[in-house]
């Protein structure tokens, strides 16, 4: 079951699990944690090559104009390079000290696979069935029965399932950590209040 319920540090959790973050391989606590998350299949990584416009260990910091741009520059098939702070072209771009990053894209399917997966890991869990794309109908094992649903993900019946039924429902929230979070809810309440 721990397999599931990682014990990572939560404030780290936070920092990794938004799309497009970026991370050095050189901080290896993060790169840990993302690795964790893939397993998981929370999210997928892709590496990215990149020079820096302005860095003191290459051949070409002296060069006039390079000065401190803050630039980075991706590798890709193509043979020009240019800097898209500065616009400068950077010439033999193969002498300039490389970096590598992971950067994150989360997986919208891997994660309700996820949610699916760590429901049936629990100790009360009977049995986890799948009754829509991001809602779950759980058989527990003194013989209830529970709705679960991601609502920022969920279709519109499953969305408000626990507020005009009598079937328990537990909402879980997964959504972009940089939204607000209890918007589908919030909505939801509201109609539920203008139709009393
Ligand atoms: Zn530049």
């Amino acid at each position: 079951m721990l397999r599931f319920f990682p014990e990572k540090d939560k404030n780290l959790a936070r920092r990794i699990l938004r799309d497009g973050m970026c991370f050095s391989v050189e901080d290896r606590e993060a790169v840990n944690a993302l690795r964790c998350f893939e397993e998981l299949g929370i999210l997928t990584s892709l590496e990215r090559v990149y020079v820096k416009c302005s860095n003191e260990n290459d051949p070409d910091f002296s060069t006039p104009g390079v000065g401190n741009c803050i630039g980075e520059i991706s590798f890709h098939g193509n043979n020009e390079y240019y800097c898209p702070e500065c616009g400068r072209p950077i010439g033999a771009i193969e002498q300039k000290q490389r970096f590598l990053e992971y950067r994150v894209s989360l997986n919208i399917d891997g994660i309700a696979q996820y949610i699916k997966n760590a429901l049936q890991a629990l100790a009360s869990t009977e049995v986890v069935e799948q009754v829509s794309l991001f809602a779950f109908r759980v058989a527990i094992r003194n013989g209830y029965s529970l709705r679960v649903v991601i609502p920022n993900y969920a279709d519109a019946r499953n969305q408000s399932i626990g507020l005009f039924f009598a079937e328990p429902a537990l909402y879980i929230i997964s959504s972009p950590i940089y939204e607000t979070v209890k918007t589908v809810l919030a909505v939801c309440r509201r109609e539920v209040r203008a139709g009393w």
